[in-house]
């Protein structure tokens, strides 16, 4: 492709008695500049009425339509929903809930991954959809499945988590070791005795739930996986793909990317819900975050696959993008690298439950509105860019957001076990490092570390194997590393660490925690750093200094006096040590420091103009500036001494040589 997608989710299987209505479609997808539709997502039962007769004739029509008129299709598999026959005929394809109870037929995305015939079923449905529609001229992508979700809990998924366990840890022994099996007597005696996790049976065994979400999340990236088999069986050439959505799904999306040709996300950001009715800067934060997560999966551009032209239907309060904001919100994403804007809907169903969730057309039917001009003129401005379509984003920082470090804190009981903020912990490190206008991508602990100058990683709790090396050896080698409070205090399975933590890197940072405190509520400690004080909130480590230079102390309680922030040198590189979930402008304050004395290189050289957000990609010898404003206010921002007043919500693209 040479241009920038700009498409929607596609439900003609919902007007199917209604061709005027089809043919008005395509007429109003080509004033729109719709070059994209994703089809059949939900059409198993259109597709299979019965069980085993196939109807794909109406299918056909549409494909041959959407060619003839010049739009490319997603082509997706219809396993997420299900036609009630098949629950029917075969009620062990619904999941089994942790409390042990079966669900009825209903919703979507709620099948045993392990069911075989759901597999069966599910693979002979793809196998004839490639074999169709596998050299269709419309056909660019396949999309399997949609927005993976949650887990199961019949026998037969515990059969296979015990496979799993065994795969995992060969003897029932070493299990126990792992599982600190004496606690509570909880030695096993025979993978059989193995249950999953249920607030009916098992919530004490941190690693035995960690291993249950790692278990289910291979298990569903194997679904997707014989999807995909499905597929290249007859149709090798044309990329598969699924669409990402929640980092808290249930699925390792680190992983999952491994099985996908590229990468896709679904984003419905809470605009215009903040405390500061002038600023989107928090939403948009958020959802730069998923943005640079998604593309640093493969580090090449990935694709919006459903955003919404105006209002979700399922938020708390679903309110309407503002004039400007679509377009804005579409060029964040392409500014993030992105090579679609692509909507969840085309047209608003009539009926169930999401009808009224934002459609390109509504049920009044005519193009006659504001949002249709919106997308309009977001067909016009990607036509109007296409040369940047396939630029790349290059990142010289990075910071660790890790799912399997993520689950076990989330599992973990201590500090504070109501309102654990460890994710968003990890954010406000995002948030300083995309305030001092550098490319950030998102990546795994186990990610390669050598392309990037500076490496943050706030609570990094758990440490796989190679962790502890990696992280020396990047340091020892010119890396400079940044790490939080509440770092590296237990293995792959959440087993302790003999040793304060960071575990194993005391030389390196010349510090380590021998204690870690709560701070309650709104309390709160302090500390002077560059001349400022700052609070230090959540918690704070307690460390014994071994050799590390103090940049910040702690100023009150039992431990003031005691390092807060401090930096060593270790071979040709720095580690830094943050003991305490400190103040943001602090976090900003620090890490403009860090980037400075390491002279890192920032896409636009100036302080954080107030919600004013840059992202740069490159492409044949040019870079292109996005500069976005999130505030309803005038902004001015000078690139290369010149000056750019970026109206409320308006994003402007600076071309400039590399
Ligand atoms: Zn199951």
């Amino acid at each position: 492709m040479e241009c920038f997608l700009h498409g929607c989710d596609y439900n003609p299987d919902q007007w199917l008695g209604r061709p005027e209505i089809l043919a008005q479609d395509i007429e109003y997808m080509k004033e729109a500049g719709i070059n994209e539709v994703t089809l059949g997502i939900f059409s198993w039962a259109c597709y299979e009425r019965e069980d085993g007769v196939y109807t794909f004739d109406w299918m056909d029509k549409i494909m041959d339509s959407m060619y003839e008129n010049g739009i490319h299709v997603i082509l997706a598999t219809p396993s997420a929903g299900k036609p009630p026959w098949l629950v029917k005929k075969y009620p062990e394809v619904m999941r089994v809930r942790e409390d042990r109870v079966r669900l009825q037929y209903g919703d979507r995305e709620n099948q045993c991954n392990s069911s075989e015939i759901f597999r069966e079923k599910v693979t002979k449905m793809d196998e004839l959809l490639a074999q169709r529609y596998g050299n269709h001229p419309a056909l660019i992508m396949w999309h399997v499945s949609n927005e993976l979700y949650g887990v199961c809990h019949c026998k037969k998924c515990q059969q296979n988590f015990r496979l799993w366990l065994q795969h995992k840890y060969k003897t029932i022994d070493n299990l126990n070791i792992q599982y600190n099996g004496a606690f509570w007597s909880h030695i096993y005696n025979d993978w059989s005795e193995l249950e999953s996790p249920s607030t009916i049976g098992e919530q004490s065994l941190h690693a035995l739930a960690l291993d249950y979400q790692r278990f289910y999340s291979d298990l569903s990236i194997d679904l997707v996986n014989v999807e995909k088999e499905a597929i290249k069986k007859y149709c090798k050439d044309i990329p598969v793909t699924t669409n990402m959505h929640n980092l808290n799904c249930g699925i390792n999306y680190s992983e999952l990317a491994k099985v996908l040709d590229v990468t896709c996300w679904d984003s419905y950001p809470k605009w215009h819900c903040g405390r500061n009715e002038e600023s989107d800067w928090e939403p948009a934060v958020d959802e730069s975050f998923h943005y640079d997560f998604c593309r640093s999966l493969k580090k090449k551009p990935f694709y919006l696959m459903e955003s919404t032209p105006s209002n979700t239907n399922w938020s708390d309060a679903c309110k309407l993008k503002r004039p400007g904001m679509h377009m804005l919100s579409s060029m964040q994403a392409v500014a993030s690298g992105s090579d679609s804007v692509q909507y969840f809907q085309w047209r608003k169903s009539r009926g169930a439950s999401e009808k009224f969730h934002g459609a390109v057309i509504g049920h009044s039917g005519t193009n006659d509105t504001r949002v249709f001009q919106d997308v309009c003129e977001v067909g016009a401005k990607l036509e109007e860019i296409k040369k940047i379509q396939g630029a790349m984003t290059y990142s010289k920082v990075a910071i660790i957001y890790d799912w399997d470090n993520l689950r076990a804190l989330e599992e973990q009981r201590s500090l504070k076990n109501n309102g654990k903020d460890f994710e968003y912990i990890i954010f406000e490190y995002y948030e300083a490092l995309l305030k001092n206008y550098v490319s950030v991508d998102i990546i795994s602990q186990c990610d390669d570390f050598s392309s990037y100058e500076l490496i943050v990683a706030p609570v990094l709790y758990l440490f796989k194997p190679d962790t502890k090396k990696r992280i020396t050896s990047y340091i020892e080698t010119g890396g400079n590393f940044v790490m939080s409070a509440y770092s590296g205090l237990v293995n792959e399975n959440d087993l302790a660490y003999e040793s304060f933590p960071p575990y194993d890197l005391h030389q390196v940072f010349g510090v380590c925690a021998e204690e870690t405190d709560v701070l309650c509520g709104d309390e709160d400690n302090k500390i002077t750093y560059g001349g400022r004080s700052y609070r230090a909130t959540y918690f704070c480590d307690l460390l014994r200094n071994q050799g590390a230079t103090v940049l910040a102390e702690f100023e009150q309680d039992f431990y003031r006096g005691k390092p807060a922030v401090t930096k060593q040198t270790y071979g040709s590189g720095t580690a830094y040590y943050v003991a305490s979930r400190m103040q943001e402008d602090f976090n900003y304050q620090f890490l403009s420091d860090v980037i400075d004395t390491h002279g890192i290189r920032r896409v636009l050289n100036c302080n954080y103009i107030e919600d004013v957000m840059v992202k740069e990609r490159k492409k044949d010898g040019k870079k292109y500036l996005f500069i976005m404003n999130f505030s309803t206010k005038q902004r001015s921002v000078m690139v290369n001494d010149k000056e750019h007043i970026l109206h409320g919500y308006e994003c402007s693209i600076v071309t400039l040589p590399e």
